[in-house]
């Protein structure tokens, strides 16, 4: 049976309102059943709105979880084997320091004339630390 709770509270009104005018004990009791299995429907799509509350509750996590992830990603460029960071405050172009492209680090250098290194994997830039200024601009 599908029946709204607005239609269900208006029937509980209307029999608790025609309670006053009955005359009869069987009148009262049939008056008083309907207001139960009202109240029974009440419950009944209260408990289906707190589910369908709380899996759209476990959606939103999920799609924030989501968003954030693509914000993430949308921050970065790839170039050449390592990943660079759009410029903050909706500027164009990118910082002059690439990232880990495995773990998101920026990267740590010795010399120009030796490649960028994650130190927390491990990885090193297909180029020497002093061609990044060129590199960056080729990106931009
Ligand atoms: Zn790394």
């Amino acid at each position: 049976m599908s029946i709204t709770a607005a239609a269900s509270i208006a029937t509980i009104k209307t029999a608790i309102d025609a309670l006053s005018s009955i005359q009869s004990a069987a009148v009262l009791r049939e008056r008083i059943a309907l207001i139960q299995d009202q109240m029974a429907l009440l419950e009944k799509a209260a408990g289906q709105a707190e589910a369908k509350i709380a899996d759209q509750a476990k959606e939103i996590e999920e799609l924030r979880a989501e968003v954030a992830s693509y914000r993430e990603t949308e921050q970065y460029a790839e170039y050449m084997g390592a990943l660079f960071k759009r410029k903050p405050g909706g500027r164009n172009g990118y910082q002059e320091v690439p990232y880990c492209p495995r773990c998101h680090t920026a990267a740590g250098r010795a010399d120009d004339d030796t490649p960028y290194f994650c130190a927390a994997c491990q990885w090193f830039s297909s180029f020497n630390a002093g061609e990044v200024g060129r590199i960056v601009r080729e990106l931009e």
